[in-house]
């Protein structure tokens, strides 16, 4: 077993931190009540913002992207509540599952593991709801299961074509920092983010950007709740701080991780990362495999997932890679389990690396029997140098 040299952590997230930002976070713990923390968090409160492209307010949790997903419904939607939901993948699914569990009534209109959302399925079943029982649309992003990112401005369009009142509520786990996403811009009413993916943080805190609809929604939302309201944060987020114990290091490290993103250029950052996706995708192509998503429009800039040829085990074939060349790739989850793998390819991330997931996939197909053509490697290069700056 080679354990030696640096650990690849190719899963789509969490994703490898900078060393800057591990070294912000690391530092002594501060007193959350002090003038110095006020002042850092107003700091990465305004410089969050311009991350998610919004003037709106951020909340930020000690908390996954569940705890976020869990806060959105909650501090929007009454017992009973319908919204409706779109089944791309195991993320989507477990968001529905969730609104299930705190008492909301998901309509699930469509189900396509190999491609975003498609609008007019939500267009149609927005028409057919003449008393607008649905309270709102509830769409992922980028779903890290199958490597499918939706066009939400589609979504958008959709809702206005029918002129329907419901809110659009996005899980951007996933595509924030990594996929364009313009909140304000397309009348997202809330964003859903994590720490651990295009953030380039360790997992544990995560975000509710919310919108004034979304706001308004919040004064006679009936789901009970206390830790996830929006409304004593929002108050003492006013002056910098936050109502109980915030993950104060992780705050340290998101304001280093927020200077990085903003030094290199968020659409530089967006750039990146569609060019290493198309980079992937060659070397996908050319090994004679098959991309999970068939939908070139939906193309994920996060992730690929690649389907196994038939008989083959997704999973054997990654523990050949982690025991020879020390590299996590991600599993396939639920109904494609033990039949996809997935090549994270987001966040902190250069060409050098992405070369060597890329070689540690085609040395893993030889070692594991995993039957394809060679080359992948050397195509993937081409394309690198020949979109070079
Ligand atoms: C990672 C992820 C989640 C879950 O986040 P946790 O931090 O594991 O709770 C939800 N949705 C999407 C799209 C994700 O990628």
């Amino acid at each position: 077993m080679s354990r030696h040299g640096r650990h690849f952590l190719q899963i789509p997230g969490p994703s490898p931190v900078p060393e800057s930002v591990l070294l912000a976070t690391s530092r002594q713990v501060i007193d959350h009540r002090s003038p110095e923390f006020g002042e850092l968090g107003l700091e990465v409160l305004a410089k969050i913002k311009t991350v998610f492209k919004t003037k709106n307010d951020v909340v930020i949790y000690p908390a996954s992207g569940t705890g976020a997903w869990e806060a959105a419904l909650s501090n929007v939607l009454s017992p009973g509540d319908k919204i409706l939901t779109y089944e791309t993948g195991h993320f989507a699914s477990l968001w529905a599952k969730l609104a299930r569990k705190i008492g909301v009534e998901p309509i699930i209109v469509g189900e396509n593991w190999r491609a975003g959302v498609d609008p007019e399925v939500i267009e149609r079943a927005l028409r057919d709801d003449k008393s607008r029982e649905i309270k709102a649309v509830c769409v992922v992003h980028n779903e890290t299961s199958t490597g499918s990112t939706t066009v939400i401005k589609e979504v958008r369009d959709a809702i206005d074509a029918v002129g329907h009142p419901a809110l659009l509520m996005v899980d951007s786990i996933s595509g924030l920092c990594s996929a364009d996403l313009r909140p304000d811009e397309w009348g997202i009413d809330v964003v859903i983010a994590g720490s651990q993916k295009g953030l380039m943080l360790p997992p544990g805190i995560s975000f509710n950007a919310v919108g004034p609809r979304a706001l308004k929604a919040n004064e006679t939302a009936g789901i009970r709740r206390s830790y996830w309201d929006w409304g004593e944060m929002i108050a003492a987020n006013k002056s910098g701080y936050f109502p109980y114990t915030p993950a104060t290091n992780l705050l340290f490290g998101l304001n280093k991780a927020v200077d990085l993103l903003l030094d290199e250029g968020l659409e530089n950052v967006f750039a990146r990362h569609k060019r290493f996706a198309e980079a992937t995708r060659i070397a996908v192509q050319t090994w004679g495999l098959e991309n999970l998503c068939t939908s070139p429009r939906h193309f994920s800039p996060v992730l690929t997932a690649v389907l196994m040829p038939d008989g083959h085990s997704a999973d054997a074939f990654r523990k050949v890679v982690l025991e020879n060349f020390n590299m996590s790739l991600g599993s396939g989850l639920s109904k494609v389990a033990d039949k996809v793998f997935r090549i994270g390819h987001l966040g902190e991330i250069n060409e050098l690396a992405l070369m060597g997931t890329l070689a540690g996939c085609e040395m893993g197909f030889e070692l594991a029997h995993v039957p394809h053509q060679k080359g992948g490697v050397d195509a993937a290069m081409r394309f690198l140098t020949s979109s070079a700056a």
